[in-house]
């Protein structure tokens, strides 16, 4: 069985597939419809001839849907868990609480639906004058496949809230819990045609279709999850054209260990922090470092705990460390652990791999000239460096092109949070891993970690334009020249 894409609120198989792989055991794990650049036109075109019917629904009609929506995802969560596992190499833990956390994102997503509001503005002429906003149309979502279902959800469930039509492409590794699961629930809910369209695409395609999710002037604005490097491609073809883009990218998360740290928090922190997901999240922990004072017993208490983690079939509660998504990805892993060896770091744990797993990795005497001190892994490896002071610590935390999250392990809150202030970090955690969301905060990075916010009231920044209006009451005189003669 292939499965299909949906446009205008019908399936559509093209006739061409692509499959997809369990990263697990490298097995085929189903064909889905291959999309070229006439179908994404076509999933454009639909979305534009929903937007106005969408946008001027009450808010509390798209609401609903969104509820709907959420339940749904409730019902057949089993169905998501699967393909959570299978299609995207989750751990059953990690599956768990993704599926559990897309809900909550649609309810939340529903806040914002109530949250479109303006102001009124003192006006020298006595108008009437009015901040408003409106949705931007048609909006394209470009999702990764670290949290596949999370990311799209975030991606899409505001943006439909506050009244836009959705292009959501999700990545070819997990095209169905990034995508094609969203169209089925979607669908479920009644919503109308044409308001949610999911476009499936190979690697080799995505190019062209990306190509055209920017580009098409239908298309007013993009939410981009993903790499640097394409990220950087969209937001400057969007700068371009002049549409608004969201591009939440890489990180090189560093995890801070201060002189007065409790051990038995900074070696949890850090244990779920780089290896929760093999490492493969946006805010994992990179680069732990560490106050000399304390950096031996903790690298070593670390290292212990990470080798107690045990990778094997996802399904079983206690083999945390699930496959590597790909080839390509481990590749990129084994060349950074071996760069590291090579130019002098010591492996306290890991560094071997069985299959497409990799073990939980923990390097010591990392160095500025190695790939993991600065190049995102995006696997299970953490690299340890120490600190003589808090100073050096910031100024090694900021050492980085990005700037997406971190985590401060301190018994002084009021240090944590001076620490916390002087990261250049979208977001940082004091007395815990750099790895935390919520729906309704505002999520993103600064520097090489993307540009714009998802979550709550920022959302709703990112996927509305705001309109003034003003209504002439009699207040306002022209210079007479212009007058009409009475
Ligand atoms: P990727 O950039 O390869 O792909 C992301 C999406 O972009 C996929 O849907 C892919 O098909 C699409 N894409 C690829 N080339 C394209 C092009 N030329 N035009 C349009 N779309 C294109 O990233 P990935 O490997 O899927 O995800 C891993 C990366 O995502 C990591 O760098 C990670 O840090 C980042 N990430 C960031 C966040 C965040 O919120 N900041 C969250 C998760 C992942």
């Amino acid at each position: 069985m292939a499965y299909s894409m949906y446009i205008d609120g019908a399936w559509y198989a093209p006739g061409d597939t692509f499959p997809v792989i369990n990263p697990a055991d490298g097995a085929e794990w189903t064909q889905v419809a291959n999309a070229d650049r006439p179908a994404t036109v076509q999933a454009i075109e639909s979305a534009a001839a929903a937007a106005n019917g969408w946008a001027n629904l009450p808010h509390t009609e798209r609401a609903r849907y969104l509820l709907k929506a959420a339940d749904i995802v409730e019902a057949r969560r089993d169905n998501l868990v699967d393909s959570l596992v299978d299609e995207a190499g989750s751990w059953i833990g990690k599956a768990m609480f993704e599926s559990g956390y897309v809900p909550g994102i649609f309810r939340a997503a529903t806040a914002a639906a109530y949250q479109t509001s303006g102001e009124i503005l003192p006006s020298e002429h006595d108008k009437v004058s009015m901040v408003q906003r409106c949705p931007l149309g048609v909006v394209s979502v470009i999702s990764p496949w670290n949290f596949p279902a999370l990311l799209s959800a975030r991606g899409f469930a505001v943006a439909l809230a506050v009244g836009n039509s959705v292009v959501l492409k999700p990545s070819e590794e997990t095209p169905v819990s990034g995508g094609v699961f969203f169209a089925e629930v979607f669908e479920e809910a009644g919503l109308p045609p044409g308001v949610l369209n999911v476009v499936t695409c190979s690697r080799e395609r995505v190019t062209d279709v990306g190509e055209e999710l920017v580009s098409n002037p239908h298309v007013r604005g993009i939410s981009f999850t993903g790499s640097t490097a394409v990220g950087r491609e969209i937001a400057s073809r969007a700068g371009f054209l002049l549409k608004k883009a969201c591009v939440e990218l890489g990180g090189k998360d560093a995890l801070l260990i201060l002189d007065d740290a409790d051990l038995d928090r900074a070696v949890n922190a850090a244990t779920f922090g780089s290896f929760m997901h093999q490492g493969q999240i946006c805010m994992s922990v990179e680069r732990i470092i560490a106050a000399e004072s304390l950096a031996e017993e903790f690298s070593g208490r670390f290292a212990a705990n990470a080798r107690r983690l045990k990778s094997g079939n996802p399904r079983d509660l206690g083999c945390p460390i699930g496959p590597i998504i790909n080839e390509r990805q481990l590749e990129k892993i084994r060349t950074q652990v071996e760069d590291a060896r090579d130019r002098g770091a010591k492996v306290l744990a890991g560094g071997t791999s069985n299959g497409n797993f990799y073990d939980a990795t923990v390097l010591t005497e990392v160095t500025a000239d190695m790939q993991v001190y600065s190049e995102e892994t995006f696997g299970p490896v953490a690299a340890v460096i120490t600190a003589a002071d808090d100073d050096e610590a910031i100024a090694i935390a900021n050492d980085t092109e990005y700037g997406l999250s971190a985590g401060i392990i301190t018994a002084d809150e009021e240090r944590g949070l001076e620490v916390a202030r002087r990261l250049h970090t979208g977001m940082a955690h004091v007395n815990d891993s750099s790895v935390n969301d919520e729906p309704h905060v505002p999520f993103g990075g600064m520097k090489s970690s993307g540009l714009g916010r998802h979550g709550g009231r920022a959302s709703v920044d990112t996927f509305t334009e705001m309109r003034w209006i003003t209504l002439e009451r009699g207040g306002r005189h022209y210079p007479p020249p212009f007058l009409e003669p009475k």
